[in-house]
């Protein structure tokens, strides 16, 4: 008896597992589908001045507006992308609109002018030697002067081969785009190699905002970084700020810059327009 309950869970556990291969097939197909319709949208997210809420940017967010399940959100299709590679090619859509629109605000609002989209890169996009380049040509299709873009990647996936890194990065710099070290704390950076990295900014990961006021510990992290970074001249800012209490207690460190759902959740392109018209 014991021995057939056990083999059941094992099929029962198989099927799972077939199951989950399928979905992960059927997600694919679907991704490739979309990606010839042209189905993923980039909303923005703004970026705030924590010392008096002015607008400082945008975070470009790809959003899957699938035409029977609609608004679908990266969690559920960017870990699919990634393994199958269509990442490239999603995140050269989402790039190529992120420009293209921030350069559209720019020509209708001068305040664009200061203002910068901040479009995430994943780890297989890092990884192709031919990004600055296409980096190069979609700035230059979209007429976006280059420090008005700015390239988020992540803490983990810098550290992945650090001196590798290095070169890509400065590969980028040297196009003249702004660089960000997104979801900073979760990794393992060490602080020689933030010193070498080209970089201009980290964004202090969401968890440790949320976390702050449960578990104060976060509070002392959240210096430790501030800190470090005004000392290595790096920008900070920080992400998923939901309530005033947490964006006081994050300008109090000298945080620099917010972005949370207290000031906007991301929103479609003509939403964030009217953010920009307001501040211009
Ligand atoms: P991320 O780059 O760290 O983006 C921040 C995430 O935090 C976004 O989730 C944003 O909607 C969410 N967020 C912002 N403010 C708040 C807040 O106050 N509270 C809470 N709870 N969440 C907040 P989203 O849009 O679901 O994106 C998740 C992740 O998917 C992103 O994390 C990024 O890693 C990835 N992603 C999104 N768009 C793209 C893309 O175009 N390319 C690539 N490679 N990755 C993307
Ligand atoms: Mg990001
Ligand atoms: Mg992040
Ligand atoms: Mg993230």
């Amino acid at each position: 008896k014991a021995k057939e309950d056990g083999k059941n869970r094992i099929v029962a556990y198989e099927q799972k597992m077939r199951e989950g291969i399928v979905n992960v097939l059927a997600v694919e197909n679907d991704l490739k589908r979309a990606l010839k319709a042209r189905e993923f949208q980039a909303y923005y997210q703004p970026i705030v001045n924590l010392a008096d809420g002015t607008l400082y940017g945008f975070e470009a967010l790809a959003r899957w507006i699938h035409p029977e399940r609609g608004m679908v959100n990266p969690g559920e299709f960017i870990p699919v992308a990634e393994d199958t590679g269509l990442i490239v090619e999603l995140g050269s859509q989402i790039l190529e609109q992120a420009c293209t629109t921030m350069n559209q605000w720019r020509e209708k609002y001068p305040i664009a002018n200061n203002l910068t989209v901040a479009v995430n890169i994943s780890a297989k996009q890092f990884a192709e030697s031919s990004l600055p380049t296409e980096v190069e040509d979609i700035l230059q299709r979209s007429g976006l002067p280059s420090d008005n873009l700015k390239l988020e990647i992540t803490e983990t996936v810098v550290m992945l081969d650090a001196m590798k890194s290095v070169n890509q990065l400065n590969f980028l710099k040297s196009l003249g785009v702004m660089l960000s070290i997104d979801d900073f704390g979760t990794g393992y950076s060490s602080m020689s190699y933030l010193q070498k990295f080209p970089t201009d900014q980290l964004k202090i990961d969401l968890s440790f905002v949320q976390r702050m006021e449960k578990a104060p510990e976060n509070i002392e992290i959240i210096r430790a970084i501030v800190n470090m970074a005004h000392s290595l001249r790096l920008r900070v800012v920080a992400e998923g700020i939901e309530t005033e209490r947490q964006r006081d207690l994050l300008y109090s460190l000298q945080c620099d810059y917010g972005q949370g759902y207290l000031y906007s959740r991301p929103l479609p392109e003509k939403e964030a327009e009217d953010f920009v018209k307001n501040s211009d």
